[in-house]
């Protein structure tokens, strides 16, 4: 069924009775030509560019729990591309790209936004830095704009600009940059790969692989053993457990990272805002909650809720921002588990063991990867090759001394 205005009309008039299933609930088949573990957005985007440009039809995604319950479900929803480093910047362009015509290419309302992003400046260093990044972006085709702190104050006044103690002295703006409705993204690729034959299967956790002779033949579910001619395993937070039950190793630590809604005010956040002097982001929902985050809570876990310190510290970046939002009230808080990479940047890769692929290592930053993500991944499953634009994300980079350190931090997953 296509959606259309016409539709949303002519079911109004008839008492909704006309809408069919968004994707098939099928029972696992005993084989397919490709297996993608993890029916988050990165595998589930996998499964629509497999389907929808490399012909792939017999694929399953495989979900242990329901599609959008993992971090495509949990994110603040932000979608940019204001990237410095070469492996990383055409990635990220390519995707804000695809997100341009995201809605048309799976005929699904995902509310993409693009009402800008505004990184905002405190020193005179980090200026030059963001004129930096500014370039680059600009030599990328991002599109980046500097403003001054007059400018700044012309588009969000609000902010605490003189009596702060780290004072606004201007900003790097990507007007492309903006917001998705991230359950949405996940419900979109999923009735886009059903639509093309993909099945997806729910409640169906991948419990080891089965491998011969250094060649993938299949996993172990808990529905029972399903064989593959390849597989992708896409499981963010979950990529180390998932991985070890191939005896593998990753350069990944999984931390957990919370995002915080307020109550509903007034439209009052024209795009989204990030604090250059703290760790705090936030933009404002069509419903009017300030959606908002900052920093991982910094010990290593598989839990998905975090713990006060870091409400306390996010909260407080925030009213130091912005004072006018120091008696809204918090309305909801939660946690999702993050996969963070040695250097801050992701792996899209072949393993040692013929037939298995990786993706993981997003931090939290995934979100705005998904759609070149599952394209790049389709093309590595697809074709045995990295895609152009997902070169440099290999899992032996540290080995070769090709880090791609975009915050030059060094091999600290916790601050990337
Ligand atoms: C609070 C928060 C805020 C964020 N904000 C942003 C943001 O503003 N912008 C941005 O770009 N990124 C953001 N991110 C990061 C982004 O959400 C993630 O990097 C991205 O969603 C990860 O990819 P995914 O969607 O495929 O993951 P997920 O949705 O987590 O998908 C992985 C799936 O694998 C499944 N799985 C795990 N183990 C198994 C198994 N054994 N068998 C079968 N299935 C399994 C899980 O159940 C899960 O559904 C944020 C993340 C969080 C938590």
């Amino acid at each position: 069924m296509r959606y259309s205005a016409a539709r949303v009309l002519w079911e109004g008039l008839t008492g909704h009775k006309g809408w069919t299933r968004a994707w098939r609930d099928p029972e696992p088949k005993p084989q397919y030509d490709i297996v993608i573990i993890g029916g988050g957005g990165h595998g589930l985007a996998t499964a629509h560019y497999l389907a929808s440009i490399y012909g792939q039809h017999r694929v399953a995604v495989l979900e242990k729990g329901w599609i959008g319950g993992g971090n495509v479900g949990r994110n603040t929803t932000i979608i940019r591309s204001n990237y410095l480093l070469d492996g990383n910047e055409p990635f990220y362009e390519f995707s804000l790209k695809l997100w341009e015509g995201l809605e048309q290419d799976l005929n699904y309302n995902a509310m993409v936004s693009q009402r800008s992003i505004i990184n905002l400046i405190h020193t005179d260093a980090q200026r030059d830095a963001f004129r930096r990044r500014g370039n680059a972006m600009i030599l990328h085709g991002a599109g980046a704009e500097l403003l001054n702190a007059e400018q700044v104050r012309r588009e969000v006044p609000f902010l605490n600009f003189d009596n702060a103690r780290f004072p606004i002295k201007g900003a790097l703006v990507q007007r492309r940059g903006g917001t998705v409705r991230h359950d949405a993204v996940a419900w979109g690729y999923a009735r886009a790969a059903n639509s093309r034959g993909v099945d997806i299967i729910q409640n169906c956790e991948v419990t080891g692989f089965r491998i011969e002779n250094g060649k993938v033949l299949g996993v172990e579910t808990t529905r029972g053993y399903i064989g593959a001619g390849k597989v992708g395993v896409a499981v963010a937070g979950n990529s180390s457990r998932v991985m070890a039950k191939a005896g593998m190793r990753l350069p990944i630590e999984s931390h957990v990272l919370q995002a915080f809604v307020s109550e509903g005010l007034k439209p009052v956040i024209p795009g989204v805002i990030t604090f250059g002097a703290g760790h705090f982001y936030v933009s404002q929902s069509d419903k009017g909650g300030l959606v908002f985050g900052g920093d991982i809570d910094g010990y290593n876990t598989y839990a998905q809720r975090g713990n006060l310190p870091v409400v306390e510290d996010v909260c407080e970046g925030g009213v130091a921002l912005m004072p006018i939002i120091g008696r809204a009230r918090l309305l909801r808080m939660w946690g999702g588990i993050m996969d963070m990479s040695m250097d801050g940047s992701p792996y899209i890769d072949k393993t040692h063991i013929d037939g298995l692929f990786f993706n993981g290592g997003w931090c939290y930053g995934g979100f705005k990867a998904t759609p070149a993500s599952g394209y790049a991944f389709a093309h590595l499953l697809a074709t045995g090759k990295p895609h152009d634009t997902a070169t440099a994300y290999r899992l032996d980079r540290f080995r070769r001394g090709g880090m791609i350190d975009e915050k030059g931090v060094g091999a600290q997953p916790n601050l990337h």
